[in-house]
Order: C-alpha cells, then sequence, then structure tokens
C-alpha cells in the first residue's frame, strides 16, 4: 500500500459524504426516536412528525407540495417508479441515449413487457434536441423520460422545453434530476414535470434514500404491495433516519443557493478545468459549450487510459472515475460518451471530476499539481503517444 499523505475526493457524481449537520439530524432516530411512523402512540407520532417536516424540506427544495412527494429507497427507485408506474404494456415511451441505467434499463424492461420505446440522440455536447423529442412523438406515447442534468458530462437538458412539448402533447413527463438537485434550482412548475427522481447521496444525505416528485392528481401504479405508506405509492416502513436526513440536505441545499455556493463551486471546477487544460496539451472537455452543473468536468486525455488514470491518481490520493464500465473482462466505453459521437479511444481516455460541498480551493490546488504530471507519465508509457511524437519529429 502506498503511503498518501491526504487523500482528495473529486467523485462527487458517485457519492457524496453525509455533511456533519444532515448526521446530526438523523442520528437520534436510530435510538431516541424510533417509532414506527404508523403507529399511533407517542413514538409513532414523533417520527410521523419527522417524515412530515422532511416532507416539507424536500417539496420546498423542488418546489411543489408536500402532498406530491414519495419518498423511496434512492434514485434507481424513483425512476423505476415513474417509468413502470406511468407506462403500460401497448404504450409508448421516448427516453433518450444517454440516460443513467436506472432509466435504460428500466424501459427494457418495459420493452420486453410490450411497450414501445424510442431513444432520441444528443449531439456532440451531449443535448437532447427537443425537436427529436416532438418528432418522436405517436398517438401512443404515454410517457417521455429524458434526464436533467447527465451523470457523466454535468450536461443540463432542455427539460422546460420538453416539458412544454410534453404538456402540449399529453403526455407524461419524468425526468431524472438525480444529479442536478442540490446543485442547480428546481422547480417542478417551471419544468412542467409528472414526475421527478432525486437521490440522497448525491447530495450529502446517506446512501439508499431518495423521493419522486408525482405531481398532484397523477395515477401511478407502484412498484410494491403491501401497507398504504406514502398514500399508497411506496408501501413498506419508511427509512426515519434517511428521510430526516434527506430533508435536511435539501435544506442545506436551499441555504448553499442563498448563499451562491454553487457559484463558488463553479469558480473551483472552472479552475479546476482551466488549470489542467492549460498544462496537458491533447485534453478537453467532453459536453463543451453546453450548460452544465457547477460541479462536473469531463476531460479526455488522448493517448491514456481512463482506467489506468484512475488508478495511477488513486496512487497518489486523488479520486477521479471514468465512465467505463468492465464488463466480461473487457473495458466498453461509456454509453453517454459514445452517444456524443466521441471515438471509442477518446471515449476510452476520458475522465470525470466532481466536487462536492466539502471540497477546498487547497484540494483543486493539490489536483491541478497531480493530474499533468500522472498523465505525462502514463503517456511516456503509452506506444500509441511515442508513435505520435515520433511521427511529429
Ligand atoms: N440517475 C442518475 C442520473 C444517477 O447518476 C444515479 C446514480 O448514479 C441514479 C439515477 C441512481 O441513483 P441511486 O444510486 O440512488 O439508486
Amino acid at each position: 500500500m502506498v503511503n498518501v499523505t491526504r487523500r482528495i475526493y473529486l467523485d462527487n457524481n458517485a457519492t457524496t459524504p453525509v455533511l456533519p449537520d444532515v448526521l446530526e439530524a438523523m442520528r437520534p432516530y436510530f435510538d431516541e426516536h424510533f417509532g414506527n411512523a404508523s403507529s399511533i402512540h407517542h413514538h409513532g407520532q414523533e417520527t410521523r412528525a419527522a417524515i412530515e417536516n422532511a416532507r416539507d424540506s424536500v417539496a420546498l427544495l423542488l418546489g411543489c407540495r408536500a402532498a406530491e412527494i414519495v419518498f423511496t429507497s434512492g434514485g434507481t427507485e424513483s425512476d423505476n417508479l415513474a417509468i413502470a408506474g406511468l407506462a403500460s404494456p401497448g404504450d409508448h415511451i421516448i427516453t433518450s441515449t444517454i440516460e443513467h441505467h436506472a432509466v435504460l434499463h428500466a424501459c427494457k424492461h418495459l420493452e420486453d413487457s410490450g411497450c414501445e420505446v424510442t431513444h432520441v440522440p444528443v449531439d456532440g455536447r451531449c443535448l437532447v434536441d427537443p425537436d427529436d423529442v416532438r418528432r418522436a412523438l405517436r398517438p401512443n406515447t404515454k410517457l417521455i423520460s429524458i434526464m436533467m442534468a447527465n451523470n457523466e458530462t454535468g450536461v443540463l437538458q432542455p427539460v422546460e422545453e420538453i416539458g412544454r412539448i410534453a404538456a402540449e402533447a399529453e403526455v407524461f413527463f419524468h425526468t431524472d434530476a438525480v444529479q442536478a438537485a442540490g446543485k442547480v434550482a428546481i422547480d417542478v412548475k417551471q419544468i412542467g414535470c409528472d414526475a421527478l427522481s432525486i437521490s440522497g447521496h448525491k447530495m450529502h444525505a446517506p446512501q439508499g434514500v431518495g423521493a419522486l416528485h408525482v405531481r398532484n392528481g397523477t395515477r401511478l401504479q407502484p412498484l410494491f404491495y403491501g401497507g398504504r405508506h406514502e398514500r399508497s405509492r411506496r408501501a413498506g416502513t419508511e427509512n426515519v433516519p434517511g428521510i430526516v436526513a434527506l430533508g435536511k440536505a435539501a435544506e442545506l441545499a436551499m441555504q448553499g443557493f442563498e448563499r451562491d455556493e454553487h457559484k463558488k463551486m463553479s469558480a473551483l471546477r472552472d479552475r479546476l478545468q482551466q488549470g489542467i487544460l492549460a498544462q496537458v496539451e491533447e485534453a478537453g472537455v467532453n459536453g463543451d459549450g453546453a450548460p452544465r452543473v457547477p460541479n462536473t468536468s469531463n476531460i479526455f486525455f488522448d493517448h491514456v487510459e481512463g482506467e489506468s488514470m484512475v488508478i495511477a491518481l488513486d496512487l497518489k490520493g486523488l479520486a477521479v472515475s471514468t465512465g467505463a464500465a468492465c464488463s466480461s473482462g473487457a473495458i466498453e466505453p461509456s454509453h453517454v460518451l459514445t452517444a456524443m459521437a466521441l471515438r471509442s479511444a477518446r471515449a476510452r481516455a476520458s475522465i470525470r471530476f466532481s466536487l462536492g460541498k466539502q471540497n477546498t480551493a487547497e484540494d483543486i490546488e493539490i489536483a491541478l499539481a497531480l493530474v499533468p504530471e500522472t498523465i505525462a507519465r502514463l503517456r511516456e508509457l503509452s506506444p500509441d503517444y511515442e508513435k505520435k511524437v515520433a511521427i511529429s519529429n
């Protein structure tokens, strides 16, 4: 094991640390306030009140009514509940090629069960064209599911325009806002969506809790059958500590917007991005030219393998990630970068830097010292790079 003096975590789109105030808020709900929120005695009423408090905070974050919030186990469940809950066999669904697998695989499952699914493409900046969504509409279209922010590039989709298209066509609109919540302001009315997913662990609450906004009056088929929890939209005894934590994280996110913390974060991200690009040649930003969440920068470094970069940087104490998924021993390039028409080698040469509320200017300076030297060393070892240098000489 290499002795690393300081570890810097820039993989906050994978998960974020629970903030101290969030941990503090949830802690009493493990022991002191342990009641089942369905119980009518004191213990149950105490946790019921805490859940409803958290519901108010999450509703405030999303600009909706508390009754429109359904607590779930996370982003994956929220996406599945929205998609399977709103579409049935025979319906047509429109989604995009860059969705998270929680959406893509939920749609695939419905396709196998008799739905039709259209995947609209993105351009080189990772943007869906709303006109493509409009053109994909069919008489049996029931649902459009297009994400708000992409997890790999951070690119923000034109959800308001898509919401208008959905409203005109009288079809449901779901948006996966897992990577947007807490990073950009969300107003479900402005977006015009019928359902919107968020996940606790992407916004400094713990893993295993999330929420789905479901517009008032929308009939949703539940995924689980059981008690009448969450107004019969999600059966199962509530994860009270998780829900309390999500409520607190939503409150902190709102306070962060009031203090312009997102602007400070984008300044740090830009410093990192510009600092890297100034020092490393044959590198660039995936999704450049498109609006992005303030914390994400996905950068390609030609002639290096993303996996090697992640491992080499980790050995020096810097945690980042690649969109490439290892399946059956082969490194598959990311479906998002491939959908943006990046050639395979460039998609595999890309890594994602994603900041969280805990990151400091010092973290960025350390990352800026580590990344260029690591790329330079890996390129020295790259036969591909050697060839290129030899040709240019
Ligand atoms: N949607 C997006 C865009 C995500 O980035 C993720 C997680 O990476 C999910 C859904 C799934 O969320 P969870 O991990 O809470 O199930």
